[in-house]
C-alpha cells in the first residue's frame, strides 16, 4: 500500500521528495495524533450521549415553514446545544448570519444604556470592533451609551489577572473572552485557563455575566467554556461545530435568562425563541454536529503537520510545532509575497472544488492591504473546509485552517509545499 500511495500523491501533483519529507515528520507525529483520536472519541461520545438524552428522533429532521411554531427539530436541536456546551439552554438558529452576528445579539441582547462592556483578553476579533463601536459604525453599542473598556494578556499570553480585578467598576455588565487568537499572534486560551479567569471575575462581582467566544475552539478539548462557568458561549455553524454539513447559522449556548434576551434581540421582544422557520436544515445541523469531533481533530491534525513541516524548514510558526492546542488555526511567517502565493496556491489546487483556479491578491474591504485567499469550498466561505489566507504586507504570514478530513488537510499541506518547491522558494534537505 505504501507504494501505491505514494504514486498516486505523486499522480496527484506532490513533488516525490516532498511526500518523502512528509512521511519522515509524520513518523514523529503518531504520538500526538493518537491523543487527538482520544480527544475525537470523548468529544464523539459527549455528542452522542447528549442526542440520545434529548430524544433525537426522525421527526426531527422535518422541514419547517412560515412562523416555525413548534419546531421539533429546531427546539430539540437548542437543547443537544446546551448539554454539550455546559449551559442552561441554547440558542441554535439559521437566522443567525454568521459568527459576528451571534457575538452581535448576546452582547445587545443583554446589555442596556450605561452599562460597560470589558474584554478581558484584549483586542476582540475584527469585526466586533464596529459591533462594539471601537471603530465608529452606525448602530454599534456605542451609539447606545454603552461603554467599552480592554485588559490586555500579559507578555506571555496569560490572563492579567490583577488588571482584570481592578479593571471591573460598577457599571461592568459583562465580560467577554475570546478563546482563539483568531488573526493575531498570542497564544490561543485553554478552557482551564478561561476557567481561571471567570473564577476571577466571579470573585470580585458574581453577577457579571461571561460571554466567551467559542469560535474554532470547539471540540479541540475534551471541555468547553460552560463547563468552567461561562455565562454564554458563541460560536459560528460554518465553522467547527456544523461539521462541514450546516450550510449557514451561528450558536449561543448559555444560562435561560441570558439567551430567553439574546433570542428578544435576535427576533422581537415578546416573540423570542418561540419563532423561526428552519426550512429544510435540521437534519444537516443534527448530521454536522454529529461528525464535528472527527472533523475538528481532522484539522487539528493539519494545523500540527503544518506547523512541523514549516517550523523543520525553518520558517516562524504559530503555534509552535509541539505547543499545546486550543484552536485549529495555524499560522506560518513565509517572509515574501511570492511564498504566499505559492502556499495559498497549494492549498486552492489540492481543493476538491474549484481546483483549476489560480489565487490572486484582492482589496478586500474592511482590510489596510491587498488579501490572498484559498479556498474550494462545498460551503461558500466555510473556514472548517481546508482554507487559507493572508494579509499581503509585512511579515508575509499565511493563516492556514481546517480539512473536512485528515488525508485532505495532508494532502493540502503537501501541495503548498510542492508549489513552494517547484517556485525554488524552499529547498528540502533530508
Ligand atoms: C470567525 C470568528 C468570528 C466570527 O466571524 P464570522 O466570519 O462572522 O463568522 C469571531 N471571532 C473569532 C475568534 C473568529 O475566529
Amino acid at each position: 500500500m505504501d507504494a501505491r500511495l505514494r504514486e498516486i500523491y505523486v499522480k496527484c501533483g506532490i513533488e516525490p521528495e516532498v511526500y518523502d519529507f512528509g512521511e519522515k515528520i509524520l513518523g514523529d507525529l503518531t504520538g500526538r495524533f493518537s491523543e487527538y483520536d482520544r480527544i475525537a472519541e470523548y468529544n464523539q461520545l459527549k455528542v452522542i450521549g447528549a442526542m440520545r438524552k434529548c430524544g433525537v428522533s426522525e421527526a426531527c429532521f422535518m422541514p419547517s415553514s412560515g412562523y416555525g411554531y413548534n419546531d421539533l427539530g429546531r427546539d430539540t436541536l437548542e437543547k443537544v446545544y446546551a448539554e454539550i456546551f455546559g449551559t442552561e439552554d441554547a440558542l441554535v438558529r439559521p437566522q443567525i448570519a454568521c459568527g459576528t452576528h451571534a457575538l452581535s445579539i448576546a452582547l445587545s441582547g443583554n446589555l442596556r444604556p450605561g452599562d460597560e462592556l470589558l474584554s478581558v483578553s484584549g483586542k476582540p476579533y475584527d469585526t466586533l470592533e464596529e459591533v462594539i463601536g471601537i471603530r465608529p459604525a452606525t448602530g454599534s453599542l456605542a451609539e447606545y451609551g454603552i461603554t467599552y473598556s480592554q485588559v490586555d494578556l500579559l507578555p506571555d499570553g496569560s490572563f492579567d489577572l490583577e488588571g482584570i480585578k481592578n479593571a471591573i467598576k460598577p457599571s461592568t455588565k459583562m465580560c467577554a473572552i475570546q478563546r482563539s487568537k483568531g488573526y493575531q499572534t498570542r497564544p490561543s486560551l485553554s478552557v482551564s485557563a478561561i476557567g481561571a479567569a471567570i473564577e476571577c471575575i466571579k470573585s470580585v462581582r458574581p453577577d457579571i455575566i461571561v460571554m466567551v467566544d467559542n469560535c474554532y475552539g470547539e471540540f479541540v478539548e475534551s471541555t468547553e467554556p460552560g463547563d468552567v462557568g461561562a455565562d454564554m458561549v458563541v460560536g459560528s455553524l460554518i465553522k467547527n461545530p456544523g461539521g462541514g454539513l450546516a450550510p449557514l447559522g451561528g450558536y449561543i449556548a448559555g444560562r435561560h435568562d441570558l439567551i430567553e434576551k439574546t433570542a428578544y434581540r435576535l427576533t422581537c421582544p415578546g416573540l423570542g425563541k418561540e419563532v423561526g422557520a428552519t426550512l429544510d436544515v435540521n437534519r444537516s445541523f443534527f448530521q454536522g454536529l454529529f461528525l464535528a469531533p472527527t472533523v475538528a481533530v481532522s484539522a487539528l491534525k493539519g494545523a500540527v503537520f503544518a506547523a512541523s513541516i514549516y517550523e523543520k524548514l525553518g520558517f516562524d510558526v504559530c503555534p509552535g510545532a509541539d505547543e499545546e492546542r486550543h484552536d485549529i488555526i495555524q499560522a506560518v511567517t513565509l517572509g515574501s509575497p511570492e511564498a504566499i502565493k505559492a502556499f495559498c496556491q497549494g492549498i486552492q489546487s489540492a481543493a476538491p472544488v474549484d481546483s483549476h483556479l489560480s489565487v490572486e491578491p484582492w482589496d478586500m474591504p474592511g482590510y489596510d492591504s491587498d488579501v490572498i485567499m484559498a479556498a474550494g469550498a462545498f460551503i461558500s466561505g466555510s473556514s472548517i473546509e481546508l482554507s487559507a489566507d493572508a494579509p499581503m504586507k509585512e511579515p508575509y504570514a499565511v493563516y492556514f485552517q481546517g480539512g473536512l478530513t485528515w488525508p485532505h488537510a495532508k494532502f493540502g499541506i503537501l501541495s503548498s509545499l510542492s508549489e513552494l518547491v517547484r517556485g525554488k522558494i524552499v529547498d528540502i534537505y533530508i
